[in-house]
C-alpha cells in the first residue's frame, strides 16, 4: 500500500457481492489513468452476503484495497463517516458499490477541486423506473425550496470532496443526502458536474419511496433548523 494516497475511494456496501469484482476492475483501471496514488476504502456495512469476503478476495490482487466492516448495518452515512475519517488521500471521492454511478465520470470531476472543495455528480439521464425518477425530482425540488438551495440532484453518491471537508462534518444518520449544505455552513464551495447514470444490474436496491420519503424530510426540517441557527458570527476586532 502506497504510504500516502492522493485519492481516496469511498465505498459503502451492503449486500453487493456480485458488483464488487467489476466495480473494482472498471474503478482502478480509471485511477490507473489518473496516475495518482489512491487507495480504494470499501465500507461493509454490516452485509450479510458474501461481501466482506469478495472484498477480501480483491485485497489479495490489490495492496491499495482496504476493508471497514461493521458489525451490524449502520446505514449509508456512517458507512461514509467511517470512510472519511479512515481517508489519506488529499480528495476523497465517494460512490455507491452498485456500479449506477461510473468511475469514467472522475478523470472530469478532479480538476474542479482546485477552485471548489465539494463537486457533486449530477444524474441528469437517470436510469431509475419512473417512480423514483418522479418522486426524486419532486424531493431535489422541496429540500431546495425549503433550504434555500439549488442543488439539482443531492442524492447523486458521486461526489469528490477536498477531504479537510468531508472530515470536518459532523454527521448524523440521514446526512449524507445533504452534503452540499453541510459543506456551504463550514465555508465551502460547491460545484456540480453532469455524469452518467447506469441501471443496476446485480443485488436489489436498498431504499424503496416509503423508506426515503417520509426520513429525508425529517432530515431536511432538522437541516433547515440548522441553517437557521447555524453559529456564523465574525469578530471584528480582538483587543
Ligand atoms: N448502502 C449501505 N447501507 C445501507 C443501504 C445502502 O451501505 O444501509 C449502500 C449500497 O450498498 C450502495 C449504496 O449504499 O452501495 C446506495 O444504495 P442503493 O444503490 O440501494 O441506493 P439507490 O441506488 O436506491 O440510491
Ligand atoms: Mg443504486
Amino acid at each position: 500500500m502506497s504510504a500516502l494516497p492522493y485519492v481516496s475511494v469511498v465505498v459503502p456496501v451492503y449486500n453487493e457481492q456480485e458488483n464488487l469484482e467489476p466495480l473494482t476492475r472498471e474503478l482502478t483501471e480509471v485511477l490507473a489513468g489518473v496516475d495518482r496514488p489512491y487507495e480504494i476504502i470499501f465500507v461493509d456495512d454490516g452485509s450479510t452476503d458474501a461481501s466482506p469476503q469478495k472484498i477480501e478476495e480483491l485485497q489479495q490482487l490489490n495492496a491499495c484495497i482496504r476493508l471497514l466492516r461493521f458489525k451490524k448495518n449502520c446505514g449509508q452515512t456512517s458507512a461514509f463517516d467511517a470512510g472519511f475519517k479512515a481517508a489519506r488521500g488529499e480528495v476523497v471521492i465517494t460512490m455507491d458499490a452498485d456500479l449506477q454511478n461510473d468511475p469514467h465520470d472522475i478523470p472530469a470531476m478532479l480538476p474542479f477541486i482546485g477552485q471548489y472543495d465539494l463537486v457533486c455528480g449530477w444524474r441528469h439521464k437517470r436510469n431509475d423506473n419512473f417512480v423514483r425518477r418522479v418522486s426524486s425530482r419532486i424531493a431535489n425540488g422541496i429540500r431546495n425550496k425549503l433550504s434555500g438551495e439549488d442543488i439539482q440532484d443531492v442524492g447523486c453518491s458521486l461526489k469528490v470532496f477536498r477531504r479537510e471537508y468531508a472530515q470536518r462534518l459532523k454527521l448524523f444518520t440521514g446526512m449524507h443526502r445533504f452534503f452540499p449544505t453541510l459543506v456551504k455552513f463550514e465555508g465551502g464551495r460547491v460545484a456540480e458536474v453532469k455524469v452518467n447514470h447506469r441501471p443496476r444490474k446485480f443485488g436489489t436496491p436498498k431504499y424503496g419511496i416509503s423508506n426515503r420519503i417520509m426520513r429525508s424530510f425529517l432530515d431536511l426540517l432538522a437541516v433547515c433548523w440548522m441553517k437557521k441557527r447555524y453559529l456564523a458570527y465574525i469578530i471584528e476586532e480582538q483587543k
